[in-house]
């Protein structure tokens, strides 16, 4: 299997068009991705062919709604090496996979304890563990990277040790693009009895997420960063842990018998499911993946791997223009500064030559703050992109420079 880029390009409505008359280069992938046409069928011929509610109806309708929404449990489960479909729990996104773990271990957090996580977070895997840490008196310590952004992995493992309850890191870094060894890091660990929580918001979109492989405890995800639709995501969990969350959000669908006073729960995952979900954002989310496992996986890392390549070598020969980020081991983002001009200059006068990227804090104050930076511009690629899009991002870029200068 080779990897057809302008075949994959053909199947996103959304790339054909233009903005103001100019033709779109989408460079903001890790804000969010573009759908397929597959996933925009998949959400149409639910809601024309077969919207019910799941798991409740005495009815064809709901029977066939339950089957779709539960087969995309098994795609997502197979997709990442989940080795039982049950450890699969849809959420609305990355945000509140990371909340519900941190309601089901960090109830247990106590004074003494401690948390950790990295210089890299988004804010979703840094505030989210600040209150737990506060709700518990757990202690928060950051391991450090260097100015690359690269992880630190010595200090890493000088902070790792017998009062370590968790570790939680991004697979991918979405203001720079680093990749964490996160194999090596869930190793190290377990080894130390510590739970370990990989952001993969990043991760999951480049490929290869085998959540066995990796040793992780969850990994956490969201459908729009895969191809799929907003408002749907996953935490993947070892089963053994998740069977001990105590009960996150209760009503429908969670429960297994209730009475005025009291009531007991389901089995996962529906103990951590409560009330209707989002069928047709889980139907969607299957049809990513369905069509995502379908394209040759190390063909299409190598085009992103060339994307970004050609990009760094775009930005060696533009004066003025510094890359932030600059670790071995990085995908898919370009983070940047251009001398002279503010990241949200340099994003709008980008926007009017069709060019849309990201630009700010990248949802990481304290990385900005700790690389000294009020911001940064970021171009971000996947595997629809073209070393077309990369000239237009520079051609504009010159442009920037000169308006800016
Ligand atoms: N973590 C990382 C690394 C991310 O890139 C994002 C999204 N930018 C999130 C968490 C949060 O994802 P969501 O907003 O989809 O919940």
């Amino acid at each position: 299997m080779s990897f057809d880029v302008a075949a994959i390009r053909a199947q996103f409505p959304l790339l054909q068009r233009d903005v103001d008359g100019k033709p779109l280069a989408y460079l903001d992938n890790a804000a969010t991705t573009q759908k397929p046409q597959a996933v925009i069928d998949a959400l149409i011929d639910f809601y024309t062919q077969c919207n019910a509610n799941v798991h409740r109806g005495a009815h064809h309708l709901s029977d066939e709604a339950t089957r779709r929404y539960e087969k995309a449990r098994d795609t997502v489960a197979q997709f990442i090496n989940a080795k039982h479909r049950e450890e699969v729990i849809w959420t609305s996104g990355t945000t509140e996979s990371i909340n519900l773990v941190a309601n089901g271990v960090g109830q247990l957090f106590k004074v003494g304890d401690e948390i950790i996580v990295t210089e890299l977070e988004h804010h979703a895997n840094l505030v989210t563990w600040q209150q737990a840490c506060k709700r518990s008196g757990a202690t928060l310590k950051i391991c450090p990277i260097f100015d690359s952004g690269e992880l630190d992995i010595d200090a890493f493992y000088a902070l790792l040790n017998e009062k370590t309850r968790l570790v939680a890191l991004p697979h991918v870094s979405n203001a720079l693009g680093t990749i964490n060894p996160i194999v090596e890091i869930s190793k190290k660990a377990k080894q130390k009895g510590a739970w370990i929580l990989v952001d993969g918001a990043q991760g999951i979109a480049h490929g290869n997420v085998d959540v066995q492989a990796i040793g992780c405890d969850f990994y956490a995800f969201s459908g729009h960063k895969l191809f799929g639709p907003t408002g749907v995501g996953v935490l993947w969990g070892r089963k053994e842990i998740l069977e001990t969350f105590p009960v996150w959000q209760t009503g429908g669908e969670m429960i297994a018998d209730v009475d005025y006073q009291d009531a007991t729960w389901g089995a996962l995952p529906n103990r951590l499911e409560a009330g209707t979900p989002n069928i047709a954002g889980v139907i969607g989310l299957g049809a990513a993946v369905k069509w995502l496992s379908k394209l040759d996986i190390e063909a299409m890392q190598a085009h992103e791997q060339d994307l970004l390549d050609y990009a760094t070598k775009c930005a060696e020969g533009l004066e003025g223009m510094r890359i932030v980020g600059t670790a071995p081991n990085k995908i898919g983002v370009m983070s940047f500064q251009l001398d002279n001009a503010h990241p949200a200059d340099i994003g709008f006068i980008l926007d009017k030559q069709g060019v849309a990227i990201r630009t700010g804090d990248n949802c990481a104050q304290p990385l900005m703050k700790r690389l000294g930076l009020p911001g940064t511009a970021r171009a971000s690629f996947s595997i629809y992109n073209t070393r077309n899009d990369i000239d237009q991002l520079f051609e504009a870029l010159k442009k920037a420079k000169k308006m800016l200068a």
